[in-house]
């Protein structure tokens, strides 16, 4: 698809200023000019040609942490264990298609039952469903502990989950996803795999070429799988601050799910729960805010990603909550921007076509009406998505 996008004030996604007025071209669904010059051909019959002015062009964002296969909502999770296969499917494809209404072009889906996520990824990249281009793990794969879950591979051995990782891998994964630790609000519980478990499983992996991505809720766990070199710690809800430095110093993305811990507080009030609940609701999300500002502080890589559809109630298309959350809690816009743009195609390994604005790269992006840097709610005012250069909104 061909297009010129006209006078748009242009935050590309690398963290670099923004451009107040700039041209973009768009030739074969990549990018292929950007310049403030006069840009030729104007007004030929194969171009769409958009004057943007007062509008502001962003990348395409990513939700690095989505479950396709659930609603969300006060039952999200239930459903998501009592769904037949086919009625989870067509969930999934609704879901896909909101989130990409929003601008939101990519996404990683770190979890769902009867590998329905790598089909709906993959009927995504055949252009048989509209949707962000999915990077899916599957069902996520862990040890026994207190969860059962549809969306979870229970593994008793070291060989056990080897052959559940090449199973994920034949099946079409493009990353895998373990759990690292069980699911006390204290964060008190030790790892699910002992230290020699946890190498194996990112030995094995990144021996594939994949990544590994951890469901992190205790301390121990968390610093376990960060030592073993885990490339992604999801959550974070518990990380001291030594955990935190490694993760810096090792260059282990975080992908915090602020607003899925945000909402589950004022959730958990809203659906009048105990007093009880709602005080240990609190307490957990005052733990969770402090690690993410941990790793803040430490200089740790940090990846938007809201667990929609994972856990109760967050729901699919809004990542620009979580982008809120995060500048509440201490992040600065455009490092919130970054999030959900650049480092997060650098967790999901597609930084080398998408996540910024740069000559070369596919022409996934939005048109938003305001100014993310000044408010990053402004984010929600979509005007147009494009991907790969075709007009999807
Ligand atoms: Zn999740």
């Amino acid at each position: 698809m061909n297009l010129i996008v006209r006078n748009v004030r242009m935050i590309d996604g690398t963290g670099a200023d923004p451009v107040p007025k700039v041209n973009v071209v768009v030739e074969n669904s990549r990018i292929s000019w950007i310049g403030e010059g006069i840009v030729a051909p104007s007004n030929h019959p194969h171009f769409e040609d958009i004057n943007a002015e007062d509008l502001t062009l962003v990348p395409g964002t990513f939700d690095c942490h989505e479950h396709f296969a659930g609603d969300g909502g006060q039952h999200g999770v239930r459903a998501m264990n009592t769904d037949p296969p086919e009625v989870l499917l067509a969930k999934a494809a609704g879901n896909a298609r909101r989130a990409l209404m929003t601008g939101q072009t990519s996404a990683r889906d770190v979890g769902s039952p009867r590998g329905i996520s790598i089909t709906l990824a993959r009927s995504v990249a055949a252009g048989a469903l509209p949707g962000p281009r999915i990077v899916a793990s599957g069902e996520w794969l862990q040890y026994p502990t207190t969860w059962g879950q549809s969306k979870i591979e229970t593994v008793n051995s070291p060989e056990d989950m080897r052959r559940a990782i090449l199973a994920r891998i034949a099946q079409g994964a493009g990353v895998i996803k373990i759990g690292a630790t069980g699911s006390s609000t204290d964060g008190s519980d030790p790892g699910t795999m002992g230290r020699e478990v946890a190498q194996m499983v990112m030995d094995f992996v990144h021996g594939k070429g994949l990544k590994v991505a951890a469901h992190c809720t205790g301390f121990m766990g968390t610093r376990e799988v960060v030592e073993a070199g885990i490339d992604s710690v999801e959550h974070g809800t518990h990380i001291d601050e030594e955990t935190a430095r490694m993760m810096a110093e090792k260059g282990t993305i975080l992908v915090p799910t602020l607003s899925w811990r945000d909402y589950l507080f004022r959730a958990s009030k809203r659906w009048g729960m105990a007093k009880k609940q709602i005080d240990s609701s609190e307490a957990v999300r005052e733990w969770h805010k402090a690690s993410y500002q941990r790793c803040i502080a430490a200089g740790v890589k940090i990846a938007a990603g809201t667990d929609a559809g994972g856990g109760d109630p967050m729901r699919h298309g809004n990542i620009v909550r979580e982008l809120e959350v995060m500048v509440d809690w201490g992040l600065s816009p455009m490092e919130a921007l970054k999030a959900a743009t650049s480092t997060a195609a650098e967790l999901v390994g597609t930084s080398d076509h998408v996540g910024t604005i740069e000559v070369g790269k596919l022409a996934d992006f939005a048109l938003i009406d305001g100014d993310p840097l000044s408010n990053i709610g402004d984010m929600r005012n979509v005007w147009a998505v494009y991907q790969g250069g075709r007009q999807v909104r």
